[in-house]
């Protein structure tokens, strides 16, 4: 990488006008004009290069802007879970496809994916080559529209070490439709094969009320923690609904917080305490959720939410500084997935997941570049998906020149309007909600 601004988040938050070398996939030199030669020269003139991008939680569907505006109860039970009900493996390499090929068009370098059929997912990651975590969606009531207990564990026996950008977690959906034997037999699973588990967490006040009548008034971190015990393998995404307690808690125990501002706002959860988990010392990073609830993977986008909500509920305009937002992406998400030795930041002997930012844009001017400047402020508050050059993952090269190298984009189109519609019909919802006739 030739010639660009390098935002390294690293310990120093040091910002250099450097080239970055790669060599078998890491990062092995960052200094102004190095003289090494190169096999290929990525030009990052006029640009910024940044550690790639980190998307925390996230699920691969195909049901970006299918279900909009409707009654909760509504969306739910006569659409969303008749749909999840339907997903067949095509579907799934084609919600794949669509999410993977968005993502690193976007700087989205590394991923967790809680959805179905994660072992087509997990081909297709083969095939991009993001660095991709899969924690299949085990969902036990009610029973069919999620993935269960024995298929996440054949998907963990016939993934977990098989390849090296692909992890194989486990994913159940939340305490509210994950039963209690199923997260306590994963915990063992779990600790035994040495992987993570990945699930929502106090996500809505309705499951405050649910697991308190349930427990006996547990909050929703208190019944996570007795049933697999909070630590640094738990990912827990959203937690809206936190009390002071479960705030300590959660950053004690060094469990990964994955923030979801814009899924929250859409869905009308509140605002998470952000502000206070950082205070508390917790591991935050961030995610877009699906694009069913936000409705792009646009992780600059994700950014700029993240800011803005925080201000506006705490009335404090300087609380989250847009380095710590960048930190929040990055380094943060980096953390939370478990990956902070291998990715998150531009240091020498890390593997080479990096975006390279275009700034010769309106909307990235006036460019400050003496002292600190204000690269940061831009990448946060200004910039969007659209502004990525490249993306490097493990030192490949996944698009240059905004050309994506690895997934055909027409094939990831046109298989996801039509497995789309072909979903939307074989779970009978289609002519409900669109009109026309049945096919
Ligand atoms: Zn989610």
């Amino acid at each position: 990488m030739r010639g660009g601004t390098v935002v390294t988040v690293d310990a120093g938050d040091r910002i250099l006008e450097a080239d970055v070398a790669v060599r078998d996939g890491r990062i092995v030199a960052i200094g102004a004009r190095l003289d090494m030669a190169a096999t290929r020269v990525l030009d990052a003139r006029d640009a910024v290069v940044i550690p790639g991008l980190v998307n925390a939680h996230m699920h691969e569907t195909l049901d970006r802007g299918v279900f909009e505006d409707l009654p909760f109860t509504t969306w739910l039970y006569d659409f969303a879970l008749p749909k999840d009900r339907a997903y067949e493996p095509r579907h799934m390499r084609a919600a794949a496809l669509l999410n993977q090929a968005e993502m690193i068009a976007g700087g989205t370098t590394s991923a967790i994916d809680i959805f179905r059929h994660p072992h087509v997912a997990a081909e297709v990651a083969q095939r991009s080559g993001m660095r991709m975590t899969f924690s299949p969606q085990v969902v036990d009531d009610p029973v069919g529209p999620g993935e269960t207990l024995a298929t996440n564990i054949a998907f963990v026996d016939e993934w977990h070490g098989r390849s090296p950008l692909i992890r194989a977690w486990f994913g159940p959906h939340g305490l509210c439709s994950t039963l209690p034997a199923t997260y306590e037999r994963m915990r063992e699973l779990a600790s035994a094969a040495g992987v993570g588990i990945h699930t929502h967490l106090a996500e809505s006040r309705d499951e405050v009320t649910a697991i308190a009548e349930r427990t006996g008034g547990l909050t929703p971190t208190q019944y996570l923690d007795r049933l697999v015990g909070l630590g640094p393998d738990v990912v827990a995404a959203h937690c809206v609904e936190l009390t002071d307690a479960d705030v300590q808690q959660l950053a004690g125990s060094g469990t990964g917080v994955a923030h979801n501002p814009t899924s929250n706002a859409k869905l009308g959860n509140g605002v998470a305490r952000i502000v206070d988990l950082l205070a508390a010392g917790a591991v935050v990073g961030l995610g877009t959720d699906s694009n069913m609830t936000n409705n792009n993977l646009d992780m600059f986008e994700e950014m700029r939410m993240a800011a803005l909500v925080q201000k506006q509920a705490t009335r404090d305009p300087a609380v989250l500084p847009s380095a710590s937002v960048l930190r929040m992406a990055t380094i943060g998400s980096a953390t939370v997935l478990g990956l902070v030795h291998e990715v998150g930041s531009i240091e020498l002997g890390k593997r080479a997941d990096l975006a390279i930012v275009d700034l010769r844009r309106a909307h990235t001017h006036p460019l400050i570049r003496s002292g600190r400047g204000n690269v940061v402020e831009h990448l946060v508050w200004s910039c969007s998906a659209a502004d990525v050059r490249h993306t490097v993952v493990d030192g490949r090269v996944l698009m240059e020149d905004r050309q994506l190298l690895t997934i055909d984009l027409d094939e990831a189109l046109d298989a996801a309007d039509h497995e789309a519609e072909h979903l939307l019909r074989s779970a009978g919802v289609f002519t409900k909600r669109f009109g026309g006739t049945d096919a």
